[in-house]
C-alpha cells in the first residue's frame, strides 16, 4: 500500500510499504479524512514545538518513517483478536496519547494521568496513509450525523474539552480568549456551553472574528485595530476577565504571535484570576513571575484528554451543540495532496486558514 514516510524534515515521499495487520488489540482502518495538527506541521519542516527533539532523533536514526496523521476519520476494514465494540464499516476517530497500561497508574485505575504510553503518529503510525492500524483503546465511534471532515477535528475539540475543564470555569465568570484558530474557536464554544457569562475573543485576522461572532463571542475584537488589552478591561468594569485562554502563541514565522499574546493574557486578567495556557512556544518564554506571585494569578496548563472527553465531543457534534463547519477553510482531495496540506497548515495565516487543511483521502 501507499504511505506518506518522512526521509528528513521537508522530506516527504509516498512510498510503498508493507500491508499492515491487525494484531490483538488493534484495528485495520481505512483513512478517510486526515488533517496535519498545526504541531506536526510545523514538526513536518522542522521548526521547534512540543515532540520536536523525539522527531529529529527518529528521523536521525529511522528514516524513512511514517509520522503524523492522528487528526482524522477512518473506516474500520478489519478488527484484531480479542477486539470488541467495532465492526467493519464504522466510522472511527482518536486521541493521540494512549495509557501505558502497565504502570502503576493504568493498573489502579488511573489511567487517565499516565504518560508513558505511545502516541498515535509520534511513536506508531498515523493515517497519512491508504491504510493503518491502531488500537482500539484509543477509538471512538463516530456518530451518523458527523460528517467525516468533522469527525477529523474531533481529537483537536477533546483538546480544547480538557481545556476548559482544567481552567474550572465557574457559571457567569467572565472569559477572554487570544487568538481565534481553530482551538480558541472550540474553547469558545466549550465555555459558552459550560456557563460562561461574557466572552471576549481577539485575533488580528478579521475573517476569524467574523467567525467568532458567529459562533458565539459576545465581542470579537481585532487586535490590528484596538488595544485588546484595554477594552478587555473596559468590558468587564476594569478588573480583567475572570479567565483567559491563550491560544495565539507560537513562531512568529509561522504568522502566530510569539510571547506577545502570553503578556496580553496576564494584562487582561484580573487579579486572582486564571490563565489557561493552550499554546506551545517552541522555547523558554521569559516571564516575570514575582507580578504572577504579586497579582494572585493562575497560570494553568491542560490536561491530556481522557477517553471520557473524546466520547463527550463525539455527543457534542452530533447534537450541534459544538459547530465545527464553519472552521472548516481548506478542503484537499486525494493522498496526493497531503504535503500540500503540511504546506497550508503550517502556514495558515498566509493561507487565511483557520482549521488546518483537510485531506479526503480517496480522489472524489
Ligand atoms: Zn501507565
Amino acid at each position: 500500500m501507499k504511505a506518506w514516510r518522512f526521509h528528513g524534515f521537508g522530506d516527504l515521499r509516498l512510498d510503498d510499504v508493507p500491508e499492515p495487520q491487525a494484531g490483538p488489540g488493534q484495528v485495520l482502518v481505512e483513512p478517510l479524512c486526515v488533517q496535519p495538527s498545526v504541531t506536526e506541521a510545523q514538526l513536518a519542516y522542522g521548526i521547534p514545538t512540543l515532540a520536536y527533539d523525539r522527531v529529529k532523533r527518529r528521523l536521525e536514526t529511522e528514516a524513512p518513517v511514517q509520522l503524523f496523521g492522528h487528526e482524522f476519520c477512518a473506516r474500520v476494514l478489519a478488527t484484531g483478536p480479542g477486539v470488541e465494540g467495532y465492526r467493519s464499516g464504522d466510522r472511527v476517530a482518536a486521541r493521540a496519547k494512549l495509557p501505558c497500561g502497565t504502570c502503576v497508574l493504568c493498573r489502579s485505575e488511573r489511567g487517565d494521568r499516565c504518560r508513558a504510553g505511545p502516541v498515535i503518529g509520534f511513536d506508531l503510525p498515523g493515517c497519512f496513509a491508504e491504510r493503518a492500524v491502531l488500537p482500539a483503546v484509543a477509538l471512538v465511534k463516530v456518530d451518523d450525523r458527523i460528517s467525516d471532515g468533522e469527525a477529523a477535528c474531533l481529537q483537536s475539540l477533546s483538546d480544547s474539552v480538557a481545556a476548559v475543564e482544567t481552567a474550572g470555569l465557574q457559571i457567569a465568570d467572565a472569559v477572554a480568549i487570544f487568538g481565534q484558530g481553530s482551538m480558541g474557536l472550540e474553547c469558545l464554544q466549550i465555555a459558552r456551553l459550560s456557563g460562561a457569562g461574557l466572552i471576549i475573543t481577539v485575533d488580528v485576522r478579521e475573517e476569524a472574528c467574523r467567525v467568532s461572532r458567529e459562533l458565539g463571542a459576545d465581542h470579537a475584537l481585532n487586535a490590528r485595530e484596538i488595544d485588546a488589552v484595554a477594552t478587555v478591561r473596559e468590558l468587564t468594569g476594569g478588573v480583567g476577565a475572570d479567565l483567559v485562554f491563550e491560544c495565539a502563541g507560537g513562531s512568529p514565522r509561522q504568522g502566530l504571535a510569539g510571547h506577545e499574546t502570553l503578556r496580553q493574557a496576564i494584562d487582561a486578567v484580573r487579579s486572582g484570576g486564571k490563565v489557561v495556557g493552550v499554546s506551545w512556544f517552541g522555547g523558554p518564554v521569559e516571564l516575570n513571575i514575582d507580578l504572577l506571585r504579586e497579582r494572585s494569578l493562575r497560570y494553568l496548563f491542560p490536561d491530556i484528554s481522557t477517553r471520557e472527553h473524546l466520547e463527550h465531543t463525539v455527543r457534542l457534534v452530533a447534537s450541534g451543540r459544538v459547530r465545527l463547519k464553519p472552521t472548516i477553510t481548506h478542503v484537499l482531495s486525494g493522498i496526493g495532496e497531503v504535503p500540500r496540506a503540511f504546506e497550508i497548515t503550517a502556514n495558515k495565516g498566509r493561507f487565511r486558514a483557520i482549521n488546518p487543511a483537510q485531506v479526503v483521502m480517496r480522489d472524489s
